[in-house]
């Protein structure tokens, strides 16, 4: 079983729904629906267009229940979505409810840089949550939505863990006490959202993990196992879990980092086009030994390496969504 808690088709209608199928089936995965860039509309839109495909293909469904994604049914995937940025809510708090009702699962307040909500990763002044950030950390708890510190400023996430009345998560943040950029969380980041109960979800991106050599694929996974060990012993395997960030088109996102440098800083171009870990690579069905493989071979259990792999923010999922 797998909870896959952040991968990312290209937010455009070629978007090929199908490569989600890469994944096996019985998993869960969330599927982002759009960032800064994207308005209300241009969300809504992915969205309709993502559960049309998804319905027609047959071999995924649709999240509804918590159940859909806590209890897999074996025989198909199911997908939710995930906003990485408020800016698709356009300033209206209430469409977190109609996002929930199309079955937004997750979202971060500020993508890389300040905005209504609070302070981005790579601003250089960070003082936070905003006001209507905190307003809206209110309505992810009431709604059921995963607040989400990732791409957020170190207060920022601190400031989520402080307001939260449930778990919060990193969806998708590596230690920065492994590798030092700013993409990554501080330690204190993650006990603070380990002592909200949430999980911190490992990516598999070069450039978080310190390994962005086009050909270093099994030093990436090696990577992935670094992080998770060293959350392991920072705060607990209970709140470690995994969050490829895979990009099924590399190149359309490259180019979109190239596009838009008031999005993403040198810190995201100087070692070169991104590179990403494939599902293949992560579940040993290529000639990369697989994340599984690795974490055994490092001594955790079968009980630990399913944690990080699903029930830890299936756990959290049980707590944070409503019904
Ligand atoms: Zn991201």
């Amino acid at each position: 079983m797998l909870w896959e808690q952040h991968c990312c088709l290209p937010l455009l209608p070629s978007a090929d729904i199908a490569e989600l199928a890469r994944y096996p089936l019985g998993s869960y995965l969330s599927v982002n629906v759009g960032y800064a860039p994207q308005s209300t509309r241009d969300s809504v839109r992915l969205i309709d267009q993502f559960r049309r495909d998804a319905l027609a293909d047959g071999r995924f469904r649709l999240v509804e229940t918590i159940a859909d994604a806590v209890d897999p049914d074996p025989e198909t995937i199911a997908l939710a979505f995930d906003l990485e940025d408020s800016g698709p809510l356009g300033g209206e708090l209430d469409t977190v409810r109609m996002f929930y009702d199309l079955g937004v699962r997750s979202l971060l307040p500020s993508y890389n840089y300040a905005n209504a909500a609070g302070c981005g990763c790579l601003d250089s002044v960070d003082t936070g949550l905003t006001g209507y950030g905190r307003d809206l950390i209110r309505m992810l708890n009431e709604v059921g939505v995963f607040a989400d510190g990732s791409h957020c400023s170190v207060r920022t996430g601190l400031d989520i863990a402080e307001i939260t009345s449930v778990p919060m998560i990193y969806s998708h943040s590596n230690f920065a006490a492994v590798w030092a950029h700013p993409r990554n969380i501080t330690d204190d980041q993650a006990r603070a959202c380990a002592a909200t109960g949430g999980v911190i979800g490992i990516n598999g991106v070069g450039i978080f993990l310190g390994r962005n050599e086009p050909g270093a694929r099994a030093e990436r996974i090696e990577a992935m196992a670094d992080h998770i060990a060293y959350g392991a012993g920072l705060v607990g395997i209970e709140h470690i879990g995994f969050s490829s960030d895979f990009s099924f088109d590399g190149d359309d996102f490259n180019a979109e980092v190239a596009r838009n440098p008031d999005i993403f800083s040198a810190e995201f171009t100087r070692w070169g086009p991104l590179q990403w870990t494939p599902p293949e690579d992560l579940l040993g069905e290529s000639e990369v030994p697989g994340l599984d493989e690795v974490l055994a071979r490092r001594g955790f259990s079968a009980a630990d390496r399913a944690a990080v792999f699903h029930g830890n923010f299936a756990r959290v999922a049980r707590q944070v969504w409503r019904h």
